[in-house]
């Protein structure tokens, strides 16, 4: 900051000139008005520019405080290097440039970080706007990156601070909207990648994130009471976390016992849910042989249910699901299924996402109106009529197994949106 400076200008007799005097200095000059408007013009951009350097120091430590990993180098011409993550407050679903419906759907809720140098200018932020001197995404999953830059230009008014803005609209995924990279369609949420192997590294990175962050946060665990970082803990797929050396023993004796149904989550609204443990968690929790004797008592529970095993009707998963008596009392529970691996919840005879117990079964009440049908019409005794009836039931059938295919598919839109 410049030091204040009292001067006083008296306009002479002459017409041409002021008598300028420095009141703290106690000199004086005589000066042409003229010179007079450029030494004020001058001193005006000298007071500006102090204010802009002050401004732009103020906004830098907002920026380090709110984001501490956004800046990761900085020059002397004060070029920032600005690595912005995209951290979504919606999951959405990836899609590349090829439709595969029977894939499994990728969804991520972070994505790769936009990778910003950017100048600022001795006149930013009351007259000029930050300079973008490149800016890139990382795995190139954003192919035209330029459109990003003239919108973040266009966002600077005169004397904003919009670098804070900037990082803001990129950070929270705005910007995937604004330029028509995100979309809604039927209530999903996606994004457009230019490319499908793109797709296995957006899955990977937001994983990472997710497994970094949940490693680096402290847990309390309900069982032992002991808080611990996360990397010692076990997010179950009900949501509920323990430490793994309290899961270890709990499971293990359960194993031990052979008493599957205990094999699960040890939170008490859990265990009467009858919440088992899928075969990842017990898998990443007890020791490789208590792993084993566990799925041999999965498999030969599975074998010995015999007929009420169904496998689960989504494509990439057909896990074996075993049928679980429920206290429900209406008996269209009897069909309901909730796959241990997936948790996709269904229909084991329409195989439909289930449609709950007060609605009969679709694909039973289009089988009893055909039967129905066959048996009401008189000409049903004629053997060229129950020939044709038979192929009408048969076409009946192919289409009922056709909605079920297409159920199948919106669930998978379904699951892109959980
Ligand atoms: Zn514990
Ligand atoms: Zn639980
Ligand atoms: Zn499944
Ligand atoms: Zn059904």
């Amino acid at each position: 900051m410049m030091d204040a400076l009292f001067l006083v200008a008296q306009w002479q007799s002459d017409r041409t000139h002021f008598r300028l005097t420095d009141i703290t200095a106690r000199k004086e000059w005589f000066i042409y008005a003229r010179d007079l408007l450029r030494i004020l013009e001058v001193l005006q951009d000298m007071a500006h520019r102090d204010e802009c350097l002050s401004l732009q120091k103020d906004e830098y430590e907002v920026l380090q405080a709110v984001y501490p990993d956004l800046i990761c180098s900085t020059t002397t011409d004060r070029t920032l290097s600005l690595e912005v993550t995209v951290e979504l407050s919606d999951s959405h679903r990836v899609v590349g440039p090829e439709h595969t419906p029977t894939e499994e759907p990728t969804v991520v809720s972070a994505l790769p970080p936009v990778l910003l140098d950017v100048r600022l200018p001795d006149e930013y932020p009351l007259y000029a706007s930050p300079q973008v001197i490149s800016l890139q995404t990382r795995h190139r999953w954003i192919p035209d990156v330029d459109k990003i830059s003239r919108f973040l230009l266009d966002m600077w008014t005169p004397g904003e601070q919009v670098l804070t803005i900037w990082v803001e609209w990129l950070s929270n995924g705005t910007f995937l909207e604004d330029l028509d990279l995100a979309e809604c369609i039927d209530g999903v949420r996606m994004i457009r990648v230019p490319d499908q192997h793109l797709i296995p590294i957006l899955r990977d990175f937001d994983e990472h994130l997710k497994q970094a962050k949940f490693s680096e946060s402290s847990f309390t665990c309900e069982i032992c009471m002991t808080p611990c970082k996360g990397a010692r803990c076990l997010r179950l797929s009900c949501s509920h976390v323990f430490c793994r050396s309290c899961l270890d023993g709990f499971w293990k004796s359960h194993i031990a016992d052979g008493d599957l149904a205990r094999v699960g989550c040890p939170d008490p609204a859990c265990v009467k849910a009858h919440q088992e443990a899928n075969e990842e968690e017990v898998k990443g929790v007890v020791e490789q042989h208590v792993f084993e004797r566990w799925k041999y008592l999965w498999d030969k529970r599975a074998f010995e249910r015999g007929v009420s095993a169904v496998y689960c009707p989504i494509p990439y998963c057909q896990a074996p699901v075993p049928y679980i008596p429920t206290e429900e009392s209406n008996p269209s529970w009897k069909l309901f299924r909730t796959c241990i691996k997936c948790g996709f919840a269904f229909c084991s005879y329409c195989e439909a996402a289930w449609h709950g117990p007060a609605i009969e079964c679709p694909r039973k009440v289009g089988e009893k109106a055909i039967e129905r049908m066959l048996k009401r019409n008189p000409l049903a005794e004629s053997p060229d009529y129950a020939a044709m009836a038979r192929k009408g039931f048969q076409y009946s059938k192919t289409k009922l197994s056709q909605e079920v295919r297409q159920n199948k598919a919106s669930y998978q839109l379904i699951q892109g949106t959980s």
